[in-house]
C-alpha cells in the first residue's frame, strides 16, 4: 500500500466536486434510505391499546355528561403520547448513531491527499484504494493493479477468486477483468479503483435490494418479552370481562344505561392498570441505551441483541498478539549460529518490508539501524521478488539484486525455516534446545536464513523451493497489556474461560499465558492436532485447554464449534479476512477497530475500538448489568402494577360505587406518567451491582422473568396493595374521610413507593443505600426525584386537585402516608440482611 502511495500521481476530485457530485447522484448506499415520518410515529403510538382504551375512557365521561373529566383524560392522552414520541424518538436517535459509528469507511484521493470517508459518501468519479480484506464500496474501473484478486462469489455465487488488472479488457464478459463490482471482496493485492457508478446504480444494488432486506432474527429475549405482554393481555381480557359483568350485577337498582357505563368504565380503568406496555419499551429502551454507553467506552455494538448475550458469554476466545499483549516489539535477544552478527542483522532487515507495518519488523529494523545498519544500506539494489507471508507458511522472504549477486533473505517460524535449510542433527538439535530456551522466556522467536544465487533466472517460484543457509535465531519481546492479568483474574472469578489463540508457538504463548495467569497454561493444542482430530474429539478435547498455538484462522471455526457443542456462549476475536467464518459462528464475534479487515468487521457483533482485552471484559461486565436491569425494570413493572390492578378490580366486589374509587381512569394515567419513564429510564441507569463478576455466567436458556424473580415482584406489589388499599379502606369507612383524602392518601402511599421501590430492587444482596450513593451525583435519578416532589405538591396543593379529584393532606397525614411507604417498602432490606447472613 505505502509503495502504490509512491508510484501513483492522482489528485482526485477536489472536494468541491465532491460535494456537487454528491448533490446530483445522492449518497452511495444499496438500499435507498427510509424517510422517518413524525406523523406515521404518532399513528404508530395511537395504535397501541392503551391509547385506545383512554380515548374510550375520554370519550364515557363526555357521554356522562363531564366534560370536564373528560378534557383532563385528552390532556393525559396528549402527556403521555409526548412521553412515548419523545422516548421513541431518543431511541432512534441513538440507534442512529451507532450505526453512524459503525458505518464502513474507504480511503480515497481527494484534492492528492488520501482521506478517510464514510463509504456512503462516495460519488462517481472518486479515486478509491482498496485492499486484501476491503469490500468494494461501488462499482469502477481498475486504474493500478498489485497483485490484485477479488473475490466476486457475492455476485455470481461462485467462490472463485478473479485477478484483476489495468489493461485487458474483455468487454463480451459479464464480469469485466479491469472493473470491479461493490460488494465484492479483495483476498489479495492491492489497487486504486475509479469510480464509475453508485449505490441501487451498481450490479450489487440492481440485484442486492432484495439480500438487504431480509427481516432481523427475532432473539429470545423478544420472545420472551412478546409471551410475557400476551399472557398479560390475556389475563387482562378476562378481568376485564369479570368486572363488567360483576359491576353489571352490582347495580341491580340503576337503568340499563348507567350499568353500561359504569361497568364499562371500571372495566377500563383495571384493563389500563394490567395491559402491559411497558416491556417492550424496556427492552429497547435498555438496550439501545447500554449500546451507546459501551460505544463511549470504545466498545461498538453491531447488533442490539448482542448486548443481551454478552452477560451470558462463558468463554472468550481471544488472540494473543495486539490483544493480549500490547503489539509492541522489541529484539531481546540474537542467537547465530556459525555467522557474524552483521550478516545476520543484515539478512534479518532485508527480509522485512521496506516500510513495514507489522510491529515485529518494525522492530528488527530498528535493531539493525541501532547496531548501525541503515535502511539505505538494508534496501540499496532493486527487490526482484517477494514471497508474502502467509497464515499458512508463517515465513515470508525477499529476493533482493545487489551488485553482481542476487541475495535471498527469508525469515519465518523455526521449524518451517529449518525445514528449508541443510542441517545435521545435532545443529538442529541445538537450535531447537536454543529455541525453546527462548521460547521458556514468553518471546517470540524467529528464525533467519537466506541464499545466494548468481542468475536470476535461478530464483525459485517459491520460498518451499529454496534451499537456505541457518543464519540463527531473533528473541522478541511483547509484553502483556498492564491490566490484563486483573482482568483475567476478574473473568475466572466470574466463571469466564479465557482461551489464547495465536499463531505464534506454544511454548511462548504458554509462558505468557503464565504471566497473565490464564489457568490451565501448560495444556495446549495445536493447529497440527486440531487438523487430527474429529469434530467428536476435539470437543472433548477443549475442555481443559486453554491456548491454541500455531493456528491458522480456519481452524478458530472449528474451536468455536467445539466449546459451543459443549454448550457454552462463545466470544471470539478476529481481525483477518479469513477470521470472518469463525466470528459469524462465534455468539459473539468481535472485530478489531484499529487493525481488523472490513470483513471481519462487517461480520462481526462486537467492533473493539481500541482493540484491548480490557474493553472485551468490560463489555462483557456491562452486558451482564444491562440484562439484570431489564429484569430489574420487569419486576419493577409487575409490581407497581400489582396495587393499581387489585385496586381496580377489588372495588367492584367490594362493592365501593364507582365515584368513591380509589383510583379513577386519570388516576391510572397519572401513575403510568410516571411509572413508563421509571422502568426505562431510572432502571437504565442503575449501576452494576459489586458482586457482578463474582457469579458464574447466567444460563443462556434462562427466561427473563424467573419464578423468583416473579414471586419476589407478587410478594412486594401485594404488600404495596395492602398499604395503600387499607388506608384507603380505613380512611374512607372507618373515619369516614371524603373520598379524596382517602385516595390522596393511597395515592401517596404509591408515589412515595415507587422510589423506594428503584432503590431497594437495584439489587438482591446490596443493600439499597449502597446503590444509592452509587447514582448520588447521577443528575437523572436526582431529577426524578425532584420531579415527583414536585408533582406531588402540585397534584395536591394547588387547584389542579379539584380537578384530578384529590385533597391536600396534613402534615400528619402526610407523614403517615411516608412512615406506610417505608414500611411496606424497605422490609425487603431485612431479607436482604437474613440472606447476606
Ligand atoms: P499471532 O497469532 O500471535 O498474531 P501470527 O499469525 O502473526 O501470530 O504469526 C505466527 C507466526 O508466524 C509467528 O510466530 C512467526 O513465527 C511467523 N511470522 C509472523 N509474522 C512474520 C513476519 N512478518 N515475518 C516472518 N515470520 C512471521
Ligand atoms: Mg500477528
Amino acid at each position: 500500500m505505502q509503495n502504490l502511495k509512491k508510484s501513483v500521481e492522482i489528485i482526485g476530485l477536489t472536494s468541491n466536486e465532491a460535494k456537487l457530485l454528491q448533490e446530483r447522484y445522492g449518497k452511495n448506499n444499496i438500499v435507498p434510505e427510509k424517510k422517518e415520518n413524525f406523523i406515521v410515529k404518532i399513528l404508530e403510538v395511537l395504535r397501541e391499546p392503551m391509547f385506545l382504551l383512554l380515548l374510550v375512557a375520554a370519550m364515557i365521561y363526555f357521554v356522562l355528561g363531564e366534560p370536564r373529566d373528560g378534557i383532563v383524560m385528552l390532556i393525559f392522552v396528549v402527556a403521555v403520547i409526548t412521553i412515548d414520541v419523545v422516548q421513541e424518538w431518543k431511541t432512534d436517535e441513538t440507534l442512529k448513531a451507532l450505526r453512524d459509528l459503525s458505518a464502513p469507511q474507504v480511503t480515497v484521493i481527494r484534492d492528492g491527499v488520501e482521506t478517510d470517508i464514510v463509504s456512503e459518501d462516495l460519488v462517481p468519479g472518486d479515486f478509491v484504494i482498496i485492499s486484501e480484506g476491503v469490500k468494494v464500496p461501488a462499482d469502477g474501473y481498475i486504474i493500478k493493479a498489485n497483485d490484485l484478486c477479488i473475490d466476486e462469489s457475492s455476485l455470481t455465487g461462485e467462490p472463485i477468486n478473479v485477478w484483476k488488472d489495468v489493461i485487458t479488457n474483455s468487454n463480451d464478459e459479464y464480469l469485466k477483468k479491469n472493473y470491479c463490482y461493490a460488494g465484492t471482496l479483495v483476498t489479495q493485492g492491492s489497487g486504486v479503483i475509479k469510480v464509475d457508478k453508485i449505490g441501487v446504480e451498481t450490479e450489487y444494488g440492481k440485484i442486492g435490494k432484495s439480500v438487504s432486506e431480509t427481516q432481523e432474527k427475532i432473539t429470545p429475549l423478544k420472545k420472551q418479552v412478546a409471551v410475557l405482554v400476551k399472557v398479560c393481555a390475556y389475563i387482562a381480557v378476562f378481568l376485564f370481562m369479570l368486572v363488567v359483568i360483576i359491576t353489571y350485577m352490582n347495580l341491580i337498582e340503576c337503568n340499563f344505561k348507567d350499568r353500561l357505563i359504569e361497568s364499562i368504565l371500571s372495566a377500563i380503568t383495571l384493563a389500563m392498570a394490567m395491559i402491559p406496555e411497558e416491556f417492550p419499551v424496556i427492552l429497547t429502551v435498555v438496550l439501545s441505551m447500554g449500546a451507546w454507553r459501551l460505544a463511549k467506552k470504545n466498545s461498538l455494538v453491531k447488533k442490539l441483541p448482542s448486548v443481551e448475550t454478552l452477560g451470558a458469554v462463558s468463554v472468550l476466545c481471544v488472540d494473543k498478539t495486539g490483544t493480549i499483549t500490547m503489539n509492541k516489539m522489541k529484539v531481546k535477544d540474537i542467537w547465530t549460529l556459525n555467522t557474524d552478527i552483521e550478516d545476520f542483522n543484515k539478512a534479518m532487515g532485508m527480509a522485512c518490508e521496506i516500510d513495514p507495518y507489522d510491529p515485529m519488523e518494525q522492530a528488527m529494523i530498528e535493531y539493525c539501524e541501532r547496531n548501525h545498519i541503515t535502511k539505505d544500506m538494508l534496501f540499496s539494489g532493486t527487490l526482484v521478488k517477494e514471497y508474502s507471508f502467509t497464515n499458512e507458511s508463517k515465513m515470508m522472504g525477499h529476493v533482493w539484486k545487489k551488485h553482481r549477486h542476487i541475495i535471498i533473505a527469508a525469515k519465518g517460524s523455526p521449524e518451517r525455516i529449518m525445514a528449508l535449510c541443510n542441517l545435521d542433527n545435532k545443529v538442529r538439535k541445538s537450535v531447537s534446545s536454543k529455541m525453546r530456551e527462548m521460547s521458556k522466556r514468553g518471546l517470540r522467536v524467529i528464525a533467519v536464513a537466506k541464499m545466494i544465487i548468481e542468475n536470476e533466472s535461478d530464483i525459485p517460484k517459491n520460498l518451499e523451493g529454496c534451499s537456505l543457509d541457518f543464519l540463527g535465531l531473533v528473541a522478541l519481546q511483547d509484553p502483556p497489556r498492564d491490566t490484563v492479568k486483573e482482568d483475567i483474574k476478574n473473568c475466572a472469578n466470574a466463571g469466564i474461560k479465557v482461551v489464547m489463540i495465536t499463531g505464534d508457538n506454544g511454548m511462548t504463548a504458554s509462558a505468557i499465558a503464565k504471566e497473565v495467569g490464564i489457568a490451565g497454561n501448560e495444556n495446549i493444542i495445536t493447529g497440527e492436532m486440531i487438523d487430527k482430530l474429529s469434530d467428536e474429539e476435539l470437543k472433548e478435547k477443549v475442555k481443559g485447554v486453554s491456548i491454541f498455538s500455531r493456528v491458522i484462522p480456519e481452524h478458530k471455526r472449528r474451536i468455536v464449534k467445539a466449546f459451543q457443542d459443549n454448550g457454552e456462549i462463545v466470544a471470539m476475536t478476529g481481525d483477518g479476512v479469513n477470521d470472518a467464518a469463525a466470528l459469524k459462528k462465534a455468539d459473539i464475534g468481535i472485530a478489531m477497530g484499529k487493525r481488523g479487515s472490513e470483513v471481519s468487521r462487517e461480520a462481526a457483533d462486537l467492533v473493539l475500538l481500541d482493540d484491548n482485552f480490557s474493553t472485551i471484559v468490560y463489555t462483557v461486565k456491562d452486558g451482564r448489568r444491562i440484562y439484570d436491569n431489564i429484569k430489574k425494570a420487569i419486576g419493577y413493572v409487575f409490581t407497581i402494577h400489582i396495587p393499581i390492578a387489585l385496586s381496580s378490580l377489588l372495588a367492584p366486589l367490594l362493592d365501593i360505587s364507582s365515584n368513591q374509587l380509589l383510583l379513577l381512569p386519570v388516576h391510572i394515567v397519572l401513575l403510568e406518567l410516571i411509572i413508563d419513564p421509571t422502568c426505562s429510564i431510572v432502571f437504565e441507569r442503575q449501576p452494576a451491582e459489586d458482586s457482578i463478576m463474582e457469579r458464574t455466567p447466567r444460563n443462556s436458556s434462562e427466561n427473563i422473568l424467573t419464578a423468583k424473580l416473579l414471586f419476589k415482584s407478587i410478594v412486594q406489589g401485594i404488600v404495596l396493595f395492602i398499604a395503600s388499599f387499607g388506608i384507603y379502606y380505613i380512611y374512607l369507612m372507618r373515619y369516614n374521610a371524603p373520598v379524596e383524602v382517602a385516595r390522596s392518601m393511597a395515592i401517596l402511599i404509591i408515589m412515595i413507593s415507587n422510589l423506594l421501590l428503584v432503590q431497594v430492587n437495584s439489587s438482591n444482596t446490596e443493600y439499597a443505600y449502597k446503590s444509592f450513593i452509587k447514582l448520588r451525583k447521577d443528575k437523572v435519578i436526582w431529577s426524578v426525584i425532584v420531579i415527583t416532589i414536585a408533582s406531588i405538591v402540585i397534584l395536591f396543593y394547588t387547584p389542579i386537585s379539584l380537578i384530578l379529584k384529590l385533597a391536600p393532606l396534613t402534615i400528619s397525614e402526610v407523614v403517615i402516608a411516608l412512615v406506610i411507604s417505608i414500611f411496606s417498602i424497605m422490609w425487603y432490606e431485612i431479607i436482604k440482611f437474613i440472606k447476606n447472613r
